[in-house]
């Protein structure tokens, strides 16, 4: 079994008296995709943003490749190939498509590889170059979806944590950013994946957590847990 690249460890996490994550263990191991689902208010977004240093933990522990990850915000982890897609994206409106593509990587040093990997992205999203010198902010939700996965790609990560990527999009653009999701995966990425979308998400997951009231109630392989009664009238509408 390869090495888990991410272990939460009893993490609990508290907005003033609101325990939102109150104890959550698992893990995401090297080369897999690991959807983490469950209805609104349940703690994703929480657990996510504990992760990379954004929201204060109350208690456990973050491990990324074997160390704690304690003390360290976004900025720190980017170099160390940890990456959030915030949910709402967060692309930098005022610059261009390239311009933010180029944000992505400012860390790295090798320019001939940068100006390769907005290549690749302008590739796997074509409609990023139609629109390479097109303001950020003016374009469409999907797009700037779009966009804000392409800026984390050019970071080169090893861990790509996506909150809610198909949130309010068209089903065209939800189409499109799964079969991304599934493109990058295939390739060799290791994916977390948040998800209102459980059957799209569980469909591509390796493994699957279901979290609700802030504890993870289900787990198992993606595809064994599409197929579960209960985690089809629960979470699939059923
Ligand atoms: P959704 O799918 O709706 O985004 P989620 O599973 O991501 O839900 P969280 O956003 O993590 O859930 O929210 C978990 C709980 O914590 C909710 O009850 C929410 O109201 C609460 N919460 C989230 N952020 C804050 C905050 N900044 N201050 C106070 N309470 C918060």
């Amino acid at each position: 079994m390869a090495d888990a690249l991410l272990k939460v460890k009893g993490l609990k996490v508290a907005y003033g008296g609101i325990q939102a994550v109150k104890g959550v263990d698992f893990e995401v191991r090297e080369g897999e995709l690991v959807s983490l689902i469950g209805s609104n208010g349940a703690g994703k977004t929480t657990t996510m943003k504990a992760i990379t240093g954004t929201q204060a933990i109350q208690g456990g522990e973050i491990e990324y490749l074997g160390r704690s990850l304690k003390g360290q915000g976004p900025w720190d982890l980017v170099g160390q190939g940890l990456v959030m897609v915030p949910e709402g994206r967060g692309v930098f409106t005022r610059m261009t498509i390239t311009e933010n593509l180029q944000m992505g990587a400012y860390l790295r040093k090798d320019k001939g590889a940068i100006a390769d990997d907005i290549e690749r992205m302008f590739t796997i999203f074509p409609r990023l170059r139609e629109r390479k010198d097109q303001l950020a902010g003016t374009m469409s939700g999907g797009e700037q979806q779009m966009l804000a996965m392409g800026r984390a790609l050019m970071s080169r990560p090893k861990l790509l944590l996506l909150d809610e990527p198909s949130m309010g999009l068209s089903p065209i653009m939800v189409d499109k950013i799964f079969e991304v999701v599934k493109e990058v995966y295939d390739q060799g990425m290791t994916v977390l994946l948040v998800e209102q979308n459980a059957s799209r998400a569980l469909a591509l997951a390796d493994r699957g957590y279901v979290m609700d009231s802030g504890l993870i109630t289900m787990t198992g392989k993606g595809s064994e847990m599409l197929d579960d009664p209960k985690v089809r009238a629960a979470y699939l509408g059923e």
